[in-house]
């Protein structure tokens, strides 16, 4: 008999499970594979509910399907044909009292053409003017060694164009304000386009004429049935494994050339290789002891609190067309809400003959106002602005709200530093992993791809099957 090698994945959020998928990918029967999440049930963030005779996501809603990997994985998992593409297109900005359209083609509010940015209303002519100086203005020479997102777009197009489009499009993604999150690790893209270029209009409408986006097919979808869809894909090609729920990992130990891990309720897991798959602040706890100058960068990864509302609105309550997506809201506005969905007009699932299904998303990085309010108050408050931004006439029939502590990892000022600090300070221990939201991306599809970097290193790193056979056991203290 030979052994196979143990690997516990502690995190059972999109992280842990496709790394998982990964690593069987890779290690195929040569693994012995262990997932510990501390909840009841699989999917971290990834969750959903019955809400008005629909199943709705209430965390993410929409997947980065242009990430080859990703689209890669929907493929693998047999989700192709249940991929579903917004029936609706182009969001708006709520400004100065009424809800402007985003203008298309932006790069997280940098523009690439003029005209839908003056037609959009968004900007004064003052502001537009300030935006065209970005194409005289002489080439930045020097950078900060980590520039916030605010320090490249405020200099080169001016105070409305990041107040207006950079600022509420970033709070809708990273619950982030662009004045602290870093260009590098927040939006790359951006942060290439300030350093190679000139002018940062001019860089995109190069950088888009050589790499054109597809033309077609949709950059963010879901799922039939929604996200869960993709939670059970991947948990379907666990069998076999070691799953366990409602069992808190406490903390990591060495175990001669391996790991253990003590499990809250006491237990202990012997493992060659562990992959944390945690929060950050989560992790910070389990390696305490073991590397605690890693578990103090950890602790330096701030997160902040978000949450999702749903209402249901009769049909004649709507004052608008739903022309669009939803609409985000910049945090100049002072308003609780960061972004509304409209989600019966989005998702053709979603669509209603009654109902219109609308879901907004509150909390923002230094917004604390809506923590102290209970789920009615912070109903009320929400529908008041949708009332001052839709004209709605009627009250929600339905509502639901889930509350997300400590939910968006914010990549500040100084990320890249902190990442590589984290290394350091891990590179003594072989095989152990970190992976998940907190380092490389917080989208599913980023987690998605760190977790297959993570798998490789994990098939690359194991102990090959050897004759002497050392099964999984429990090793209880
Ligand atoms: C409201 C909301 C909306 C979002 N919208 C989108 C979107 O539309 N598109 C998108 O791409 N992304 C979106 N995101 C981001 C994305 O959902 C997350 O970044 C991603 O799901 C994180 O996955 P993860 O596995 O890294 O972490 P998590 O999902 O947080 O999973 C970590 C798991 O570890 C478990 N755990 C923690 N401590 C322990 C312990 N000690 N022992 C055992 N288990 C432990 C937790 O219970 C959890 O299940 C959204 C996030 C939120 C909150």
């Amino acid at each position: 008999m030979q052994s196979r090698a143990r690997v516990v994945i502690v995190g059972g959020g999109v992280s842990g499970l496709a790394t998982a998928h990964y690593i069987h990918r890779q290690l195929s029967a040569g693994v012995q594979l262990t997932l510990v999440e501390a909840g009841d049930r699989l999917g971290g963030k990834i969750a959903n509910q019955e809400f008005s005779g629909h199943l709705v996501d209430t965390g993410p809603d929409a997947l980065l399907v242009r990430v080859p990997a990703m689209a890669a994985l929907l493929e693998d998992l047999g989700l192709s044909d249940e991929i579903v593409a917004p029936a609706s297109l182009g969001a708006h900005v709520w400004s100065r009292g009424k809800l402007r359209r985003l203008p298309t083609g932006t790069l997280f509010g940098v523009p690439d053409r003029l005209i839908p940015l003056v037609r959009s209303g968004l900007m004064s002519p003052a502001g537009l003017a300030r935006a065209a100086l970005d194409l005289v203005l002489p080439r930045r020479r020097t950078f900060a060694p980590d520039p916030s997102i605010a320090d490249l777009v405020t200099a080169r197009l001016g105070a409305q164009v990041f107040d207006r489009l950079v600022e509420p499009l970033l709070g809708g993604v990273h619950a982030g304000r662009a004045t602290e999150l870093s260009a590098h690790s927040t939006v790359p893209d951006i942060d290439r386009l300030a350093r190679n270029n000139r002018s940062l209009y001019l860089g995109l409408r190069k950088m888009r004429r050589h790499s054109p986006p597809a033309t077609g097919a949709p950059v963010l979808v879901t799922l039939t049935g929604g996200l869960g869809r993709l939670v059970e894909a991947l948990v379907s090609r666990l069998a076999g494994d070691d799953l366990r729920l409602n069992a808190t990992v406490g903390s990591i130990a060495r175990d001669g050339s391996g790991y253990r891990v003590d499990l809250a309720d006491g237990q202990s897991i012997a493992a060659d290789a562990v992959v944390l798959a945690t929060p950050a602040h989560a992790t910070a706890g389990l390696l305490a002891e073991l590397a605690p100058e890693a578990a103090t960068v950890m602790a330096e990864i701030p997160y902040v609190d978000v949450a999702t509302i749903w209402l249901a609105y009769p049909r004649s309550a709507m004052g608008r067309v739903l022309d669009g997506t939803g609409f985000l809201v910049p945090p100049e506005e002072g308003k609780l809400m960061v972004g509304c969905t409209w989600s019966s007009a989005k998702w053709p699932h979603l669509a209603d003959d009654d109902l219109v299904l609308i879901r907004c998303m509150v909390g923002r990085r230094g917004d604390l106002r809506w923590l102290e309010m209970d789920d009615d108050t912070m109903v009320r408050q929400v529908h008041a602005e949708l009332v001052e931004a839709m004209g709605l006439t009627a009250a929600p029939d339905h509502q639901s709200i889930q509350r997300w502590p400590l939910a968006m990892p914010q990549y500040l000022v100084g990320h890249q530093g902190r990442l590589g600090a984290l290394a350091a300070a891990t590179a003594h221990l072989p095989g152990l992993y970190l992976t998940g939201a907190a380092y490389r991306g917080v989208g599913i599809a980023s987690c998605v791809v760190d977790a297959k970097r993570t798998a490789q290193d994990v098939a690359h790193d194991v102990p090959q099957p050897t004759a002497d056979a050392r099964p999984l056991t429990e090793v209880t203290p």
